[in-house]
């Protein structure tokens, strides 16, 4: 295969789709957590829900990296962004998410705030240099998918002496975040999400590679399969699942193989572990405080982080009220749940991250109109 549409092919699905209805046993229901939003979007945009067996569930995960935000980071960057000679800069999702006081870094930007959009920390680095007289800082977010390029960003404004550049580190790890789910599901088996697998996230393996994911077959006893985010990926990814379940296995497979590999991206982990450490704690919207689960800058490269140098303190506030966004991230809840889902909370006019984000579970499901048919999962 070499072209994309090769993996969207409409015969081959149907064909993948006799087989996954042919190999999930009647008798079972299957529950298998997406932990990547990218993955929860092109099963909500290919149609993927709609050729499963009735048998076989999806449920989302916290892969989002704008969801799993809490408000308490958001507001944090606000402050800044309110300071005299202050420019903040990040990714455009993160512009919109709402904050405390019915504000947002774009209506933060509205009342006056040097608020700017970029595309990647590269950007901001321009505008740093570009910008001496003013104190240029990054709010970077996302995994282990997003991490190494904040890292270059960092490393070649120590190169350039670059003085006025800084970054609120808001990058977190997966495994931290997979290990919990397991953790709760095990731990309170009616209350946490019930699960029997793991869809594996793309992005991510590529750089940390196959191998992180073994403790959770090994520990937690759930299989895992590392999928591509083509609609004939996921098809044969949640196979592979049910193939695992239904012959009592439960190791790491990895179905795409055209881009992830057991090490993974070695320079690039060698890069991150240069510039970042790991946090002792960090709160995540839905998950809660959890320990090693999130980067900082190291010593050497203290005066790049933003936290210190203008003695940023994080503050946890409360979420939306009535806001399904913890739970859904949780994979206890569904967004069709959500009583505001679709008419006080909408894409242009979100209360809840996960309807903002390009990989939020509530924006693909309103974007898609996957919601009309899906049954409401109880916790
Ligand atoms: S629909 Fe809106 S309010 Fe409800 S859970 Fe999703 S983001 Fe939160």
């Amino acid at each position: 295969m070499k072209y994309v549409d090769e993996f969207r092919n409409p015969a081959l699905a149907a064909r993948l789709a006799r087989r996954l209805a042919a190999e999930a046993d009647p008798a079972r229901a299957y529950r298998f957590m997406e932990f990547c939003g990218g993955h929860t979007h092109a099963l909500a945009r290919h149609g993927v829900l709609d050729l499963l067996p009735p048998n076989v569930t999806m449920v989302h995960g916290p892969g989002c990296p704008v969801c799993v935000l809490p408000v308490g980071r958001i507001d944090m960057a606000i402050g800044l962004a309110q300071r005299p000679g202050v420019t903040l800069c990040t990714y455009g999702d993160v512009l919109r998410v709402p904050a405390t006081d019915g504000l947002s870094l774009l209506r933060a930007k509205a009342r006056g705030a040097d608020v700017r959009m970029v595309t990647s920390p590269a950007d901001a680095l321009r505008l740093a240099r570009s910008l001496p007289d003013r104190e240029v800082v990054f709010l970077a977010i996302g995994f282990e998918t997003t991490t190494p390029p904040t890292a270059l960003a960092v490393r070649q404004a120590a190169a350039e002496g670059l003085a006025n550049f800084s970054v609120i580190c808001c990058h977190v790890l997966t495994p931290a975040a997979v290990g919990h789910i397991l953790d709760a599901a095990a731990a309170d088996p009616a209350g946490g999400p019930r699960l029997d697998g793991l869809v594996g996230p793309a992005h991510v393996s590529i750089v940390i590679g196959s191998a992180p994911y073994e403790c959770f077959a090994r520990t937690w006893g759930r299989p895992v399969v590392i999928s591509g985010f083509e609609p004939l990926d996921l098809m044969q990814s949640i196979s592979m699942l049910v193939r695992q379940v239904n012959e009592g296995r439960a190791e790491v497979e990895n179905q795409f193989t055209r881009a992830v590999t057991p090490q993974g991206n070695v320079a690039a982990q060698a890069l991150m572990a240069e510039v970042f450490e790991t946090r002792e704690a960090f709160e995540w919207r839905g998950l809660g405080t959890l320990p090693a689960s999130a980067l900082r800058l190291r010593e050497a490269y203290a005066g790049f982080d933003a936290e210190r140098r203008f003695d940023l303190v994080y503050r946890p506030v409360p979420e939306p009220r009535q806001c399904e966004c913890p739970a859904i991230l949780r994979g206890v809840r569904r967004p069709t749940d959500c009583k505001l889902f679709g008419s006080v909370c909408t894409p242009e006019s979100p209360v809840g991250s996960c309807m903002v984000s390009s990989e939020g579970a509530c924006a693909a499901h309103y974007t898609y109109g996957r919601f009309r048919d899906l049954p409401v999962v109880a916790a």
